[in-house]
């Protein structure tokens, strides 16, 4: 296989690291500002120095960026605040710098369209009693720069699926590099990463987030996306959250949801599971409509019935069953405890909307 080299990966990493091992200054830290745009899928970043080391959000200063370049404002009021609500360690640049995943607000100081975890943030604190906890497994497919899947044959297809899920060798997995690097970064930059996998359609990953409790699993997962993006431009890849990026007989991506309760945990949960899926068949259309960016319409081309997924048009629900909508995992049916698997979230679902209709309807019962 050709590689193909792009403008990142002609630059040379050996002159950068030059610079970047120059000693830095201790009361110089360089803050990367990350945000969802209005796309509510892509993620920005701009960079700020900062006089001390930050060890909370709250204690770094509101900033501020040009909206009408991001699809999120006209450009004669263009001005969108960046509130920070969450730190990590950035394994970019090491040292004491950080990642800071901000919110965003209009100039009127209320949320902007795709600002998501404002309102998701409202919803857990009036369901924090329950504690409930998410695991999100993301789906993501690796492409070259001119968007063809990493590794495939340029003039036609690999062979057909069956191989690949979990495999290893040359001919089984492409892009192993990036999934170790993002894999270490997200460790060392404090995001409970739980585990990966390579996926059923050749150049397609998988790794999971959680469980983590409340608004986190948004926090940790937005940050993991942009850590995923970062390390492959380093390796002049790109990747790619479309939940059916290639037609035919491949599989699409998801964004399974594993969710409990503090109930469903306990002793003979297995009854709060079942009345949650109750719940959860009331309101399919409501959750569909939350969980793509587009109301339903990415994923549509994903919720086909075939590939590992239920119909976008029905609910469904079952033991050990990867075509229902709600999958109860065999190890929960036995132990009577445990959670349930939301199948349907799309691979480039807000998971702040995922998690907030989830306790809407399961914990708040509207
Ligand atoms: P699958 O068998 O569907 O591929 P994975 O192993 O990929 O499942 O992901 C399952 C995820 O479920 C784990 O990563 C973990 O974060 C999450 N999980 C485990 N227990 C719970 C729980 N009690 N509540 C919520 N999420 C959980
Ligand atoms: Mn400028
Ligand atoms: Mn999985
Ligand atoms: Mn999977
Ligand atoms: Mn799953």
């Amino acid at each position: 296989m050709a590689a193909y080299y792009g403008n990142s990966t002609m630059l040379n990493k050996q002159t950068l690291m030059k610079y970047l091992s120059l000693p830095q200054p201790e009361n110089k830290v360089q803050c990367m500002y990350v945000w969802i745009d209005g796309t509510g899928e892509s993620v920005r970043a701009k960079t700020k120095s900062i006089n001390f080391v930050p060890k909370h959000p709250d204690e770094l200063p509101i900033w501020n960026y040009d909206g009408s370049s991001t699809y999120q404002a006209e450009g004669s009021n263009s001005d969108i605040y960046l509130h920070p609500v969450a730190l990590y360690r950035d394994p970019f640049r090491g040292g004491n710098n950080k990642l800071v995943l901000c919110e965003t607000y209009k100039y009127n100081h209320k949320p902007t369209e795709s600002n998501k975890r404002w309102s998701c943030f409202e919803v857990m604190e009036k369901a924090k009693d329950q504690h409930p906890w998410f695991g999100i497994e993301q789906e993501y497919t690796l492409l070259d720069e001119d968007k063809h899947p990493f590794g495939w044959p340029k003039n036609g297809f690999p062979g057909p699926q069956g191989p690949y899920y979990c495999g290893v060798g040359a001919n089984k997995v492409y892009g192993r590099d990036v999934v170790e690097a993002h894999y270490r970064a997200c460790m060392y930059a404090g995001i409970n990463i739980a585990g990966s996998n390579a996926e059923v359609m050749p150049a397609q990953w998988e790794y999971q987030v959680g469980p983590c409790e409340g608004i986190t699993i948004g926090d940790d997962l937005w940050m993991s996306r942009f850590i995923l993006h970062r390390v492959a431009e380093d390796f002049g890849v790109v990747v790619s959250f479309d939940p059916k990026p290639i037609p035919g007989d491949w599989n699409g991506a998801g964004a399974h949801t594993n969710f409990s309760t503090l109930g469903m945990r306990e002793e003979d949960g297995l009854a709060v599971i079942e009345q949650a899926i109750e719940r959860l068949g009331n309101k399919h259309e409501l959750h569909i409509r939350a969980y793509d960016p587009n109301e339903g319409k990415d994923n549509a081309r994903r919720l086909t019935g075939r590939h590992e997924t239920s119909s976008i048009h029905d609910f469904s629900a079952g033991v050990a069953n990867r075509g229902a909508s709600i999958r109860i995992p065999r190890q929960v049916a036995e132990e009577r405890k445990g959670y349930l698997e939301d199948r349907r979230p799309s691979s480039n679902c807000d998971p702040y909307s995922v998690a907030e209709v989830l306790v809407r309807t399961v914990c708040l019962e509207k």
